[in-house]
C-alpha cells in the first residue's frame, strides 16, 4: 500500500522496503495557521521536495491548501506511520481512507514504555528509563553492566575550550531556490514568518544528514559535553547539530548511538562523551516523546491557553536589537539568524528569562515550536514544562531551570561586554537575570517550599536585606526589553 509520509518521516526507515510507493503532501495551511521561523518553513518544504526528487516516480507529490484537500485529491487508501502531534494523530484517525501504523523514528516502543512506566507507579524517572533503554537495546553494555561500570560517566577534567570545525553547511540547490521563491510569494500574499531568511543551515536530505552525522562523529563527539557551556562567538561548541535530522526522520537514533559506541570501542572518543550523547538520544529524546503520549492531554503544558500571548512582542519577534542584556540579545539574534541555539542557551537564557517573568508555559511551548527549526510540540512541552514548573512535573522529573546572572557569568563569556553586572541584584546596573531570579523565588516561595533542590536558595532568600527593593525594581521592569 502507498505510504503517506509527513515532513518529519522522511528517512528510509519510514518505508517498508526501498520500493514502497509514497504520498507526500505539502499543506499551505500549516504555514498559514501560525507564524513559523522563515528558515523552519524553508527546511520543511526543502526536505519534502528533496525526498520527492529522490523518489521520482515512486512518489506522488501534491501541493494542496490542506492535508484534507491533498488526501481528497489523491483519492485512494493510504497508510501512515503514527504522526508526532496529537492534532495530527486526531486528524489521521478521523480519515476513512487512512490506516495508522505504529510510530517509527524512536528507540523504545509505546508499549514498552507504558509497561515500564506502569510498573513504576508514578515514579517514571528519566535516569531509570535511560538504564532500561540501555539494557533493553544493549547499548554501551559490557554484559549486564554499563561500560566503565557507571550508568552516567562523569568527566575527569574541567570543561575546556577547543576550536572545533563547524558542521558542514549544506549547499543549496535549485530546489532551495524554488522554495525561496515560493516563500517570498507567500509572504507577499500575507503569510507571516518570524526570523530572518538566510542560507539553509540544516540538512534537508538523508545524504546531507549522514554527512553531518559523520562529521560529528569524527570532529565533535570526542569533545561532546566537555567544552564550555555558552560562548557568544561560537554557536555550535561541541553540540551535534543533529536534532533537526533526528526530528525530521532523516537519521535514525539507534544506529547513530551504535556508531558513537563504535568510536568509543575503537578508542576514538572517550566514554564520558559517548555516554552523554547516548543519554541525550536514547534517554532524554525518547523519554520526552513517550511522556507526551503517555500523559497525553494531562501533560501540564499541553493545553494551549486561549487569548493573547503572554510573551512580549520584542521577545516573540526576535528583536535582538532592542535588548541590552548581552546574553539575551545574543540568544535572540542566534534564533533570529538561524532558527537554532544550543540547549544551554535555550535553558539558561531564553527559558530562564521566561520562567522568571512568569510567561505562560503554553505560550513558550508555542514560541519554541515555531521559532526553532528542530521545535516540535512533543519536544517542547517536556522541556518548557520542566523549566516552568521548576522540576515539579508531578511524578516525573525534569531539570530545574531558573538561575541567576551569576550562573550565566560562570558558564559563559556573555557578561564581560554587558552593561549590567551579574553580581548586582538591585540598583542601576543590576543584572535583570539576578534581580529577576530573586524576585521569582520570592513570588513562588510557597510553591517551592519543600522542594529539596530549592532549600538552600530559599534559605538565602530569607537573608537578603534588600529584597523589597529587588522585588519593586523587577516589578517596575516588568516585560520591557532589559
Ligand atoms: Fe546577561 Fe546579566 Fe550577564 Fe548581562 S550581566 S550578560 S544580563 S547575565
Amino acid at each position: 500500500m502507498r505510504r503517506w509520509l509527513f515532513a518529519d518521516q522522511l528517512g528510509p526507515h519510514f518505508l517498508d522496503g526501498a520500493h514502497q510507493p509514497v504520498l507526500l503532501i505539502e499543506s499551505k495551511a500549516v504555514f498559514r495557521r501560525r507564524a513559523l521561523h522563515r528558515q523552519k518553513a524553508h527546511l520543511i518544504l526543502s526536505a519534502i521536495r528533496h525526498r520527492a526528487a529522490e523518489l521520482g516516480d515512486q512518489a506522488v507529490h501534491l501541493k494542496a491548501e490542506t492535508f484534507r484537500d491533498g488526501l481528497r485529491q489523491y483519492g485512494e487508501v493510504v497508510e501512515v506511520c503514527h504522526p508526532t502531534s496529537r492534532r495530527a494523530r486526531d486528524f489521521v484517525r478521523a480519515q476513512e481512507k487512512v490506516t495508522v501504523l505504529p510510530p517509527r523514528g524512536f528507540v523504545t516502543s509505546h508499549e514498552d514504555f507504558a509497561a515500564w512506566a506502569d510498573g513504576r507507579r508514578g515514579a517514571a524517572r528519566l535516569d531509570d528509563f535511560y538504564r532500561h533503554a540501555r539494557q533493553a537495546h544493549g547499548v554501551l553494555m559490557d554484559g549486564d553492566e554499563p561500560a566503565g561500570g557507571r550508568w552516567q560517566v562523569r568527566f575527569n577534567d574541567a570543561p575546556h575550550q577547543t576550536e572545533l570545525p563547524p558542521p558542514p553547511a549544506p549547499v543549496e540547490d535549485d530546489i532551495d531556490a524554488e522554495v525561496r521563491d515560493d516563500l517570498d510569494r507567500w509572504a507577499a500574499e500575507g503569510i507571516e514568518f518570524i526570523g530572518r531568511d538566510g542560507p539553509r543551515q540544516f540538512p534537508a536530505s538523508r545524504a546531507e544528514a549522514l554527512d553531518r552525522q559523520q562529521h560529528f562523529l569524527v570532529h565533535r563527539l570526542p569533545h561532546f559535553g566537555r567544552t564550555g557551556e555558552m560562548l557568544a562567538g561560537d554557536p555550535w561548541l561541541a553540540h551535534s547539530g543533529l536534532s533537526t535530522s533526528f526530528n525530521m526522520g532523516l537519521l535514525e537514533p539507534l544506529p547513530a548511538v551504535r556508531q558513537a559506541e563504535e568510536e568509543f570501542r575503537a578508542g576514538h572518543a572517550p566514554l564520558s562523551s559517548v555516554e552523554r550523547f547516548t543519554r541525550q538520544v536514547i534517554g532524554w529524546r525518547d523519554y520526552l516523546w513517550h511522556l507526551y503520549w503517555y500523559l497525553d492531554a494531562g501533560y501540564p503544558a499541553g493545553v494551549r491557553t486561549p487569548g493573547r500571548s503572554s510573551i512580549p512582542s520584542w521577545f516573540a519577534t526576535l528583536d535582538a536589537e532592542s535588548v541590552q542584556a548581552r546574553c539575551l540579545s545574543s540568544a535572540l539574534a542566534a534564533v533570529r539568524d538561524r532558527g537554532w541555539a544550543h540547549h544551554a542557551v535555550r535553558q539558561a537564557v531564553l527559558g530562564n528569562y521566561a520562567v522568571q517573568r512568569g510567561w505562560r508555559p503554553t505560550d513558550m511551548v508555542d514560541w519554541f515550536e515555531r521559532a526553532f527549526v528542530d521545535g516540535h510540540e512533543w519536544v517542547m512541552i517536556g522541556n518548557v514544562a520542566g523549566m516552568a514548573r521548576h522540576a515539579e512535573l508531578g511524578s516525573v522529573t525534569t531539570e530545574a531551570h531558573a538561575v541567576s546572572g551569576t550562573h550565566i557569568s560562570r558558564t559563559s563569556d556573555f557578561c564581560g561586554g554587558c552593561r549590567y553586572d551579574p553580581r548586582q541584584r538591585a540598583g542601576t546596573g543590576a543584572c535583570p537575570f539576578t534581580g529577576g531570579y530573586w524576585a521569582y523565588l520570592h513570588r513562588t516561595r510557597e510553591r517551592l517550599h519543600g522542594n529539596v533542590r530549592m532549600t538552600r536558595a530559599l534559605k538565602q532568600l530569607g537573608q537578603i536585606p534588600d529584597l523589597p527593593e529587588i522585588v519593586a525594581q523587577e516589578h517596575d521592569r516588568g516585560d520591557r526589553a532589559p
